[in-house]
């Protein structure tokens, strides 16, 4: 996005990467709030599904028919796409290793694996295991989760979506082209761990992963603390994406927030703005994510009314159309942590009076 952006106002841009479009581990999914954004993105090259089963424990499973549908991209899929777009813009792409970046005056020299090469301005989009670590956030331990699944090759037509009242972070069953991308992501919890339950719920639902291919990443769930110090930009530099922590906390949706940021760096770049990118982010949506990791722990793992908060969850979609449109906001990614938090609190008797009508309906009906 930020080569393309930058190419397209005519300023000589070399897109470095040593893979280019490569099956980055990921769930691929992408949001109506980014297709939207990007209608590029719609043209027939996901799976788009709606429907949706979320599961939680100790409750029966709950249905939701997206009304905005969730678009499953491969990533090798998605970045030829991108990649494609830059180098029609005018970008040189170059297939190589940045080894190190050094500071040369106004300009930077970088080494690389195939020689050195120089530039005025950086635009660091290395993702989560940035290499480059005096570049971008500078996360430790407590601001990732691990994230690890399969690709399987079956068909499916329909999302799964598994949470437990002891695990921050939940298990994915995602339907693509050709195959299944199924993954967990958890926090504080070991990959040893968080494989065993992965492959323990695909064993119950009695989805087959022998001979699938597995794969393991970090993903980046930065911590409260960890915001203030964020590190999006320096003297000559931008960080885009993952390599700037960008990634909601709670969910751990990272592609909209990566072609965003790299959209804003690439255009306030080419404008000579460039010192304008950081309090942009923020203001769009830089504030909301760190809002969101306040919540993080207690959305997975908190207790309300006597039950775990994502058992409630389910119990009170089932029964409330109010908290049915709000999950359809939440996968649209169209409300944001701190509007969610006012609606919520705006609408809690009326959705407890849902709540409790639809229950006492139910009981009748049943009897
Ligand atoms: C298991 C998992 C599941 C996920 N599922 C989803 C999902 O369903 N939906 C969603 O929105 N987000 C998801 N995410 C998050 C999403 O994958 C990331 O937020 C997103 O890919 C970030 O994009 P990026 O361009 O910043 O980094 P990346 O996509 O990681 O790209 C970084 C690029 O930098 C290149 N690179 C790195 N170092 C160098 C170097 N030294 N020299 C040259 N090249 C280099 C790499 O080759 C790579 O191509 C998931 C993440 C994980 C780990």
């Amino acid at each position: 996005m930020a080569a393309e952006r930058l190419a397209h106002a005519g300023v000589r841009t070399m897109l470095i990467d040593e893979k280019m479009a490569w099956e980055k581990p990921c769930g691929g999914g992408v949001t109506f709030k980014a297709y939207s954004q990007y209608p590029f993105l719609a043209k027939g090259l996901s799976h788009s599904v709606s429907t949706t089963w979320l599961h939680a424990d100790s409750t029966p499973s709950a249905r939701l028919t997206l009304e905005q549908p969730l678009l499953i991209f491969s990533r090798r899929d998605l970045n030829q796409l991108l990649l494609d777009r830059a180098a029609a813009a005018g970008a040189e792409l170059i297939t190589t290793r940045v080894t190190a970046v050094e500071s040369a005056g106004n300009s930077w020299s970088l080494s690389t694996r195939s020689g050195p090469l120089q530039a005025d301005h950086l635009i660091i989009a290395t993702g989560a295991r940035n290499p480059l670590r005096a570049f971008g956030t500078p996360w430790t331990p407590d601001d990732t989760m691990v994230a690890l699944g399969y690709f399987i090759p079956a068909n499916r037509s329909h999302i799964d979506i598994r949470f437990f009242a002891d695990l921050e972070g939940y298990i994915w069953l995602f339907p693509r082209r050709g195959h299944l991308s199924a993954g967990i992501c958890g926090k504080g919890v070991t990959a040893a761990a968080l494989r065993q339950r992965l492959e323990r719920y695909l064993a119950q639902l009695g989805i087959s992963y022998a001979g699938a291919q597995f794969y393991a990443h970090m993903l980046h769930s930065l911590a409260v603390g960890s915001w203030p110090n964020n590190r999006l930009a320096g003297p000559g530099w931008l960080a885009v994406g993952d390599a700037a922590g960008l990634v909601d906390p709670v969910t751990g949706e990272g592609i909209y927030y990566a072609m965003r940021s790299g959209e804003l760096a690439g255009q306030l770049l080419a404008e000579r703005r460039q010192e304008a990118y950081a309090a942009q982010v923020e203001s769009e949506f830089g504030a909301d994510l760190a809002y969101a990791s306040t919540l993080a722990q207690r959305v997975y793992m908190g207790r309300f009314c006597g039950g775990s908060n994502t058992t409630r969850m389910l119990q009170f979609l089932r029964r409330s159309p109010r908290i049915q449109a709000v999950m359809q906001e939440l996968f649209a990614g169209t409300i944001g942590y701190r509007e969610l938090r006012t609606r919520i609190r705006g609408n809690f008797k009326s959705t407890m009076a849902e709540i409790a009508i639809n229950s006492f309906l139910r009981r009748i009906v049943t009897s």
